[in-house]
């Protein structure tokens, strides 16, 4: 069983907090087994789904749990998208310093002190 479900989800911008809309685009490849020992035989690429001999198989519980699969872990405004989180990351950017940038100076000095 293969397919596709496009969505758009509304979600938070985890960089700037506010709304953003994703577009979840979720193709599957499923193959349909009895039996947990059949999921080895499975051609690559067909992820197992279970189903049990005349079991019913609910298609939109199927398709949900795509879509959530393929959630993004993070969302974010897109790059062409205003994101007031952008500027954080520019200006933090700027400022970052690195944690041991003195370390050798340091030990410079304490090498000179022996
Ligand atoms: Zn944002």
């Amino acid at each position: 069983m293969e397919g596709r479900a496009v969505v758009e989800v509304d979600m938070t911008c985890q960089r700037c907090l506010e709304a953003v809309t994703v577009r979840i685009d979720a193709e599957f490849r499923l193959g349909l087994v009895e039996a947990e020992q059949s999921m080895v035989g499975l051609p690559d690429g067909l992820d197992p789904l279970l189903v049990r001999r005349y079991d019913t198989c609910s298609l939109a519980r199927l398709i949900e749990d795509e879509l959530i699969l393929a959630l993004p872990i993070v969302p974010k405004h897109d790059e062409t998208e205003a994101c007031a989180g952008k500027k954080f990351i520019a200006d933090g950017a700027t400022r970052t310093r690195r944690a041991f940038s003195g370390l050798g100076a340091l030990w410079a000095r304490a090498k000179d002190q022996e």
